[in-house]
């Protein structure tokens, strides 16, 4: 029941109808009996400060921002956390006390996913991450602050590679070439190579059969959960990731800084799936 009481948390993006985070938190709120709602916002792109300002405005409790206004929302809010400010991307917005702070939890989301749910402790770890765009940027400064030892960052554009390796500490962050996963621990796909519905949703961006046992494949791509990479990592023995658990933690974040509460993890993750499921 919706009430006058009911407290609001959405989504700003464009297009954003196909968003699968009003389907997780819903399923959390309820799961949690919390007397809250979340809806999509369809905010054209150049007007990201302006929802920030509706925000305000219409006393919204929490958004996330998704493309095209993780930078544009900035300008309108009153702090960053460090990963929002060393990104200059925020895709959570939560009020403290009279502020609106922006965050970025994909990063640590990713981190979480791989820690809580795989054990994988990336601690001295090697790792190649291919692609340099948003997703991949947070990834490499998480991976960094978890205290990985080297991170090589392959991309298509070599100018982007650099910016997203200079995220990692000093002596960590460096550009690499697809060579680089002979040598490492976790690889992961941060493009969207492999996405259904692309020109490239048969494609995988490396030769797999550079992939080994016990070596950890992680794919960022969620449409298919089974990706092109992830199947053949698993024919070679690696340990396959889907990007579900990147999708999960991050949103949990979130969940968390709104409303104080623990998420319900495995209620996030099977709504999801039941969202994604072929009809
Ligand atoms: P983005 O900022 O647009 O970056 C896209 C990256 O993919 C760029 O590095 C781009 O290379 C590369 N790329 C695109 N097509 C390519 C191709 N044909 N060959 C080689 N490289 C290619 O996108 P993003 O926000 O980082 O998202 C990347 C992927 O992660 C998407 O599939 C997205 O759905 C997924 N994602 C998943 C989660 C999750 O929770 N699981 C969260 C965020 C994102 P150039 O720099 O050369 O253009």
């Amino acid at each position: 029941m919706i009430r006058a009481s009911t407290r609001v948390a959405g989504v700003i993006g464009d297009p954003v109808r196909h968003s699968l985070s009003p389907v997780i938190h819903n399923a959390a709120f309820r799961a949690l009996d919390l007397d809250w709602v979340y809806l999509a916002f369809p905010v054209p792109a150049g007007e990201g400060a302006a929802a920030v300002a509706a925000m305000r405005t219409f006393g919204l409790d929490g958004l996330n921002v998704t493309m095209p206004h993780k930078a544009d929302v900035i300008p309108g809010l009153d702090r960053l956390s460090p990963a929002a400010e060393a990104l200059r991307s925020v895709n959570t917005i939560h009020r403290l006390g009279p502020d609106l702070v922006g965050e970025s939890t994909d990063g640590i989301g990713f981190v979480d996913a791989l820690v809580r749910d795989e054990g994988f402790d990336p601690v001295g770890r090697r790792v190649v991450v291919f692609g340099a765009g948003g997703a991949a940027r947070s990834i490499v400064l998480a991976l960094g602050s978890a205290g990985v030892a080297d991170i090589a960052v392959v991309n298509r554009t070599a100018s982007r590679a650099e910016q997203a390796a200079a995220l990692a500490p000093e002596g960590v962050g460096r550009v690499g070439s697809e060579d680089d996963v002979d040598q490492a621990d976790l690889v992961v796909n941060a493009t969207s190579v492999g996405m259904a519905g692309t020109p490239e949703a048969d494609a995988v961006l490396l030769d797999v059969r550079r992939l080994r046992p016990h070596q950890v494949v992680a794919d960022l791509v969620y449409h298919p959960i089974r990706t092109p990479l992830l199947v053949a990592a698993r024919e070679r023995g690696a340990v396959a990731v889907t990007g579900l658990g990147m999708l999960i933690h991050q949103a949990a974040h979130a969940f968390r800084l709104w409303t104080g509460e623990d998420p319900p993890l495995e209620v996030m993750s099977a709504a999801a799936l039941a969202a994604l499921a072929p009809a």
